[in-house]
């Protein structure tokens, strides 16, 4: 057996900044500190903050006035921050900037009167926080063609749009397509606004798939980009599962491979790859692990101050 390693995997530069962000300012004021929503999408790295006495919150008025709270890295509606004002809570925003490029986008559309359709999933947190941005009259959420078919809007009028940031690529190209064939008058912004994090480590889950004869996801399973991870495998036919952490691992399913792919979603500690790749050592004979550096080491992020 050999073990591939993707070569764009884990921590992305707005994760980065974000759990660094919880990391200083719980050294700095310490506890009571709130968190608006799961800081990333990962269920150790809030774990890890939980028994360090962080309280997650996803009502902002469940947080007491006054009170300490950073909003994730997903984002948030202008709402919740207008609500933190009125309650005078000390916040700190650890929205990717990335994010806040979309966010940017969304209201400037809106602020036009143009119709902004944002593509992406509905529940996801960052859907959420970047419908707030929209005039809910010139809102439209897409996730897939038939909502575009079904779009409430004259074929006629300005409609621009956006996507959150961690969808597929291909997926998405096929959605602008027909929101290009439907309305002439489409406004392009971006082509997407998928970000280098996301298209990166789908890249490398591909390349993975050239050599392996299954690939593993590292990432909790409300992940949006780690579940992308898996599907960009599974759609070129190659054998894909997700898991949280080791203890999901099931060595049956890698028991007659010879070529492991593993990679990880852009929210996933780097330790964690690192144990499952151990305990796939421990229990196979491994001839080796091939890895490659990452191509994204120098991206970091504007820190807010705290
Ligand atoms: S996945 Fe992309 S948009 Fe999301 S935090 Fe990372 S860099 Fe930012």
């Amino acid at each position: 057996m050999e073990i591939y390693l993707a070569h764009a995997q884990g921590f992305c530069a707005g994760v980065a900044r974000a759990i660094e962000i919880v990391d200083k300012v719980l050294k700095k004021y310490g506890i009571p500190l709130f968190v608006f929503h799961e800081i990333v999408h990962n269920t150790f790295v809030v774990e890890g903050f939980k028994s360090q006495g962080v309280q997650f919150v996803d009502d902002i008025n469940d947080v007491p006035d006054g009170a300490r709270i950073i909003f994730s890295a997903h984002g948030v509606e202008p709402s919740v921050v207008a609500r933190a004002k009125e309650k005078k809570l000390h916040f700190i925003d650890a929205t990717c900037p990335l994010v806040e490029t979309v966010h940017r986008q969304a209201l400037k559309l809106s602020a036009e009167g143009t119709n902004v359709v944002l593509i992406g999933h509905r529940e996801h947190q960052e859907i959420i926080g970047t419908k707030g941005y929209v005039d809910p009259k010139l809102l439209h959420i897409v996730e897939n063609l038939e909502d575009i078919d079904n779009l409430p809007i004259d074929t006629d009028k300005g409609v621009g749009y956006v996507t959150q940031t961690t969808l597929s690529p291909d997926d998405t190209s096929l959605l602008v397509g027909r929101l290009k064939e439907r309305f002439p008058k489409l406004i392009v912004q971006r082509s997407n606004d998928i970000c280098y994090a996301t298209q990166n480590r789908q890249d490398a889950v591909k390349e993975l798939c050239k050599v392996c004869d299954i690939v593993i996801i590292c990432g909790s399973s409300n992940s949006s980009n780690s579940n992308r991870l898996k599907e960009t495998a599974q759609k070129l036919d190659v054998e894909s599962f997700l898991i949280d952490s080791v203890d999901d691992l099931d060595m049956q399913k890698l028991s007659k491979k010879e070529r492991i792919g593993i990679s990880s979603g852009a929210s996933v500690p780097s330790s964690i790859v690192f144990k499952i790749v151990s305990v796939i050592q421990n229990y196979f004979s491994v001839k080796k692990v091939h890895s490659e550096s990452t191509p994204e080491a120098k991206i970091v992020f504007v820190f807010p101050e705290i």
